[in-house]
């Protein structure tokens, strides 16, 4: 015991120190990017998605070609979308960031995406 606590001493911690590094795992399944380039508006992603999250929202204009939305707070990252897309206009991210305080804060930040 004591020869493997002054081992312990000398060696680098096993843990990482989340907060102040990050941390994120390999492979790990974060935020969904959308790529519009890309899309052909199959909404082949919105029927492969099993909670809802993934819709499609429809032109505000004429001429325009509407939106990929997903819904973080109903996405469970099962990546089904992403497989189901033929053009590979849906990405896979390592972003894990995606706590919000309130409803609000969100739409905050969908309007500081848009200016
Ligand atoms: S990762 Fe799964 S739950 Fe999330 S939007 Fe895609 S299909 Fe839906
Ligand atoms: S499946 Fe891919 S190409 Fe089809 S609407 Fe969704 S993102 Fe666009």
């Amino acid at each position: 015991m004591l020869r493997e606590v002054l081992r312990s001493i000398f060696k680098k911690p096993a843990t990482s120190s989340f907060p102040f590094e990050d941390h994120v795992p390999e492979n790990h399944r974060g935020k969904i990017k959308w790529i519009p380039e890309k899309c052909i508006y199959c909404r082949l992603c919105e029927r492969s998605c099993p909670t809802g999250a993934c819709k499609f929202i429809p032109p505000k204009k004429a001429g325009e070609k509407g939106t990929i939305e997903i819904d973080i707070g109903k996405c469970v990252f099962c990546y089904e979308c992403v497989l189901a897309c033929p053009k590979d206009a849906l990405e896979g991210t390592l972003d894990y960031k995606l706590a919000y305080i309130s409803k609000s804060e969100k739409a905050d930040e969908k309007l500081r995406k848009k200016n």
